[in-house]
């Protein structure tokens, strides 16, 4: 009596995770540093030292109740305040505390909110590429996702696909920019023509087509491109934020969802995630990590080392031939398998140590992904292996 679908989900360990392990295996028989793992999008550079001091303060001046504590289901207005500080200081957004849903990362944050808009028959659709657990994460609510096929070689979004694909019942649309796995940002005209799109099929079909702005990468961006802040194009948005990767602390599980004062319905809204949170087990998260994020909240990332990487591996893999769509943001390339089968690709590389993940578990087949959050010198000693494969 064991339901099969989680059995499924907990049984088959989805393609990433395969290859880390098929890594870690490797590593062990031939010395991590002879294994080009570029597999897994785990942070390679350290948190800022100031969080790591904000801890110690706060261990050092809060009482120990009021650290371990539970907080509000919600999360401490505290850190909602300094969160909305933040926001509002960068794009004059006008975020309240009370917009604020404070979550245990993006992952849960996204799962609440499928689950709050998932009516009956309610469909999503996700930009490929698209990150691959979007698909549990929206059946796991009951709504079908429907994805809509990616604008390549730009990785942009394809406004005449989405329109087709667009019904009387889907509820939204899921964007990821910086993007995983594409490494792009969907610039401010893509948003904007998207809006507007969205504007006229929500008033035909008399209900608001929300976007769900899943965005761990915001903050990973390079060479001063923008990272458009979409509620401030689209006013039905809801934005899934996560400090894993901004901040180095996948591990720490800590985020918000914003859900936008000028949203439709925008407080049965709020309260219908913070209801799917509740049913979910997902509430009051991490008390420590929520102190954390009031005193670090305007606290940025040193990109320098992940420049470096994606430049030496941008440049090594042009280089070299490869087509590589233009890395802007995130910690990820893509980039076109040669010969055209991504999955015969990567299992060619694996027999070299290399390990990279084919495009289409990612919904964009003939492409594989390259994960630059390694060491810069795991660049440079793999880019002849990627020479001898082309
Ligand atoms: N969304 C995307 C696009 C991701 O790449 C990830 C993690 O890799 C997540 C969500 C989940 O992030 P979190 O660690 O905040 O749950």
């Amino acid at each position: 009596m064991i339901n099969e679908i989680a059995y499924g989900l907990g049984s088959n360990r989805s393609c990433i995770r395969e290859l880390f392990e098929y890594g870690c295996r490797r590593a062990a028989e031939v010395g991590r540093e002879n294994v080009y793992d570029y597999s897994l999008g785990n942070p390679s550079i350290p948190a800022p030292a100031a969080v790591d001091q904000a801890i110690r303060d706060i261990l050092s001046d809060t009482p120990s109740l009021a650290v371990h504590g539970y907080t509000s289901a919600i999360g401490d207005l505290a850190t909602r305040q300094a969160i909305a500080d933040d926001l509002n200081a960068r794009y004059a957004a006008g975020v309240r505390p009370e917009d604020l849903f404070i979550g245990c990362g993006a992952a849960p944050e996204l799962v609440a909110v499928f689950r709050a808009l998932a009516v009956s028959e309610a469909e999503v659709l996700a930009v490929a590429p698209y990150f691959p657990e979007y698909k549990p994460f929206v059946e796991g609510a009951g709504a079908t996702l429907k994805v809509v096929p990616p604008d390549v070689p730009g990785f942009q979004i394809r406004l005449e696909a989405v329109e087709a694909m667009l019904s009387e019942h889907t509820v939204a649309i899921i964007l990821n920019s910086p993007n995983n796995p594409a490494g792009t940002v969907y610039t401010r005209q893509t948003l904007e023509n998207l809006a507007a799109l969205l504007e006229r099929k929500s008033a035909e079909f008399g209900h608001p087509i929300y976007i769900v702005a899943d965005e761990p990468y915001r903050e990973l961006v390079y060479g001063g491109v923008e990272v458009p802040f979409i509620p401030t194009i689209y006013r039905d948005t809801i934005v899934c934020y996560s400090y894993s990767k901004s901040l180095s602390l996948p591990g720490e599980r800590i985020g918000y969802v914003y859900v936008p004062a000028t949203a439709t319905d925008n407080a049965a809204l709020y309260a219908a995630i913070a209801g799917a949170s509740r049913a979910a087990g997902h509430v009051c998260a991490p008390s420590l990590w929520q102190k954390v994020i009031a005193r670090c909240a305007g606290l940025r990332p040193d990109l320098e080392a992940y420049d470096r990487n994606r430049k030496a591996l941008y440049e090594g893999l042009v280089a070299l031939g490869y087509e590589v769509a233009k890395p802007d943001g995130a910690f990820y390339l893509f980039v076109k398998a040669p010969g055209g089968d991504a999955n015969a690709f990567s299992e060619l590389a694996k027999q070299k140590d290399l390990l990279v993940v084919p495009g289409d578990g990612f919904g964009c087949p003939g492409y594989f992904r390259v994960c630059y959050c390694v060491s810069y010198e795991q660049i440079i000693k793999s880019l002849p292996v990627f020479g001898q494969l082309i």
